[in-house]
């Protein structure tokens, strides 16, 4: 269906993204954090068959296959908060929607804080995901909302530069973490541009 094949070149295109820059993302982690972030997102989505994705799978496929991806191989504090993130994709995308995404990314976003415990401010993913999540709820048609909300999680990444980190490895580093871009939040913000993008 052409829901189907919205998903498939919003998601693969998002993997293309997130593999290509994996250098970057090891470089943010290794400055602020432990270097692995990149690495913990090649070990993802390498497993995953990108010609099924753009071509054969149902949205929902996609969705569980790159949730088993990140929960079945990818180490670290993202590989849960990402797999369990996509997990919500696939209970909650019945159809693909306005309605439907914003369920799954609230649904995404309150998971993510219930386990993590990481609030807007605390320069994670969160910083990303929550303006992206308000966007969508304010939204009254799905192009605009992915578009807001693409544009909410790109300013909510790029913000996180200048913070100090209150959770995960990176606030292990104190005031070392300024100055570096949270590599969670570019890849969360990553993923509704992609959104914004896909046709
Ligand atoms: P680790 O810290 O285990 O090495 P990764 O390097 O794979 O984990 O992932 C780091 C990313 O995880 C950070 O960029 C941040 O966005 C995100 N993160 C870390 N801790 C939390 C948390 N408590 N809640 C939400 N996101 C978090
Ligand atoms: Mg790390
Ligand atoms: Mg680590």
């Amino acid at each position: 269906s052409s829901q189907d094949r919205f998903v498939s070149s919003w998601i693969a295109s998002w993997v293309e993204r997130v593999l290509a820059e994996e250098p970057a993302l090891t470089e943010l982690d290794r400055r602020a954090g432990d270097g692995d972030f990149g690495t913990n997102m090649v070990s993802a989505l390498e497993q995953l068959d990108l010609a099924s994705i753009r071509e054969t799978y149902s949205a929902q496929t996609v969705f569980e296959a790159v949730s088993e991806a990140y929960l079945g191989h990818a180490g670290g504090t993202s590989g849960a908060l990402f797999g369990i993130w996509f997990r919500q994709f696939y209970t909650c995308l019945e159809s693909v929607d306005l309605e439907s995404i914003t369920a799954a990314a609230r649904g995404g976003l309150d998971t993510i804080t219930d386990l993590g415990g990481a609030r807007i401010g605390d320069k994670t993913m969160v910083d990303a995901i929550a303006p992206a999540v308000e966007a969508l709820e304010a939204a009254t048609d799905l192009e605009k909302g992915l578009r807001d909300a693409a544009a909410a999680a790109t300013a909510g990444a790029q913000a996180t530069e200048q913070l100090t980190a209150n959770r995960g490895r990176a606030s292990y580093v104190g005031d070392a973490a300024r100055g570096v871009v949270d590599p969670g939040a570019l890849v969360m913000a990553w993923f509704f541009e992609a959104a914004s993008e896909a046709r």
